[in-house]
């Protein structure tokens, strides 16, 4: 049984078993989470007997296995992970000048097929485990050495975007718990103001982020009504923008509305781009604290949509500023790698 992913109650159950006193799970929390060792044989203040016992029972503190890893050109690193059944996924390290955010993956596959999604196109096979989800923070931090948690800046692996392969909130339970192991203040330690989730709008469990987690909140809008986006957005159909709208406003009523929103939009050539469509999208937000993040679309091959022109999104950006929103355009990274927003797929072949 790996131990990765089990919440505090549950890892004290697991010390119980074995007829342990409460007071260890704090201890091996500590040896798993904050020092990141995976050999029991190293976690000295467990004691011979409690270290002995771990070993021989099965446990572990597995990380997935690395089955490629990639680096671009602009120091983006990209990971392709596999699990104990075989399934795999990418995580990416976007580095900043004395900081970064790793993008975690949720789903092997994704089911929504948005159309200008290269994870969509994939058949969707499963949920990540909460313990799957942690674990690929954990070897991320492997790869650049980066244990015992650092307790003060700077951290070179600070940030989490919960923006990589599939749709968190249709695996909300797992992603709940694997984020709150690592927003824990005594292992991996990262703050819920330097997490991200990203969701294409799965409106009723968008309050409940506010309420259970606190972390950022970025939606994938793309549009700036129904029906650009039920062309593009299949779960636009079930969940249309006015819901999408109103689970932000209630995100806000309980987070406050200091908490802004980021509006993630993604701009395709003649969809989604005309003067028109930016006063609408001004529209549509009005009464939410918003602010907007225009992703230029990276094509890939088999999908027809194109980026709209550099002058275009310019444009588009600064019809958004004169009404004193904040648009600025996501700078691509780790494009070389096929690291990009929405290149992410896996090997498994899904025929
Ligand atoms: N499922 C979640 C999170 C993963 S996608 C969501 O949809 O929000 C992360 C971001 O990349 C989303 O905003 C998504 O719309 C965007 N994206 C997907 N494909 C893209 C592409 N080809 N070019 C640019 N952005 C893309
Ligand atoms: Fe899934 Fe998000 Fe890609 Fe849509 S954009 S297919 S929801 S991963």
């Amino acid at each position: 049984m790996n131990l990765i992913g089990l919440s505090r109650e549950e890892l004290q159950n697991e010390l119980e078993k074995m007829g342990e006193k409460p007071f260890r799970t704090k201890q091996l929390w500590h040896w798993i989470y904050w020092q990141g060792k995976t050999d029991f044989q190293e976690m000295s203040s467990l004691g011979k007997t409690l270290r002995n016992k771990l070993a021989t029972n099965g446990y572990t503190v597995r990380r997935p296995t690395v089955l490629r890893e990639q680096n671009s050109a602009d120091r983006t690193r990209k990971w392709l992970f596999s699990f104990e059944d075989g399934q795999s996924v990418e995580t990416v390290y976007i580095p900043e000048e004395d900081r970064g955010a790793v993008c975690l993956s949720t789903q092997i596959g994704c089911p929504n097929g948005c159309v200008f999604c290269h994870t969509g196109s994939q058949k969707f096979t499963r949920n990540l485990g909460a313990s799957e989800i942690v674990a690929q923070f954990m070897a991320a931090r492997d790869s650049y050495q980066e244990w015992p948690s650092p307790s003060q800046e700077p951290r070179y692996l600070s940030n989490i975007v919960v923006m990589g392969m599939g749709e968190p909130l249709l695996n909300y339970e797992n992603v709940k718990k694997a984020l709150r192991i690592i927003m824990d203040p005594e292992g991996i330690a990262i703050s819920k103001r330097r997490i991200t989730l990203s969701t294409c709008g799965i409106a009723p469990v968008i309050p409940l982020i506010a309420q259970d987690l606190g972390v950022k909140l970025a939606i994938s809008l793309h549009a700036p009504n129904n029906e650009i986006r039920d062309q593009i957005m299949p779960i636009n159909k079930k969940y249309p923008l006015e819901e999408v709208i109103d689970a932000c406003k209630k995100f806000q009523e309980i987070g406050g509305t200091r908490q802004y929103i980021t509006m993630e939009y993604v701009m395709l050539d003649g969809i989604n781009d005309s003067d028109a469509d930016a006063r609408e999208l001004i529209r549509l937000v009005k009464g939410l604290a918003v602010k907007f993040n225009l992703i230029p679309f990276n094509e890939w091959t088999g999908c027809p949509l194109k980026c709209s022109s550099e002058k275009r999104i310019k444009r588009f950006s600064e019809l958004l500023e004169e009404h004193n929103y904040a648009a600025p355009v996501r700078q691509s990274r780790g494009q070389d790698i096929m690291a990009a927003c929405g290149q992410l797929k896996s090997i498994f072949k899904n025929s």
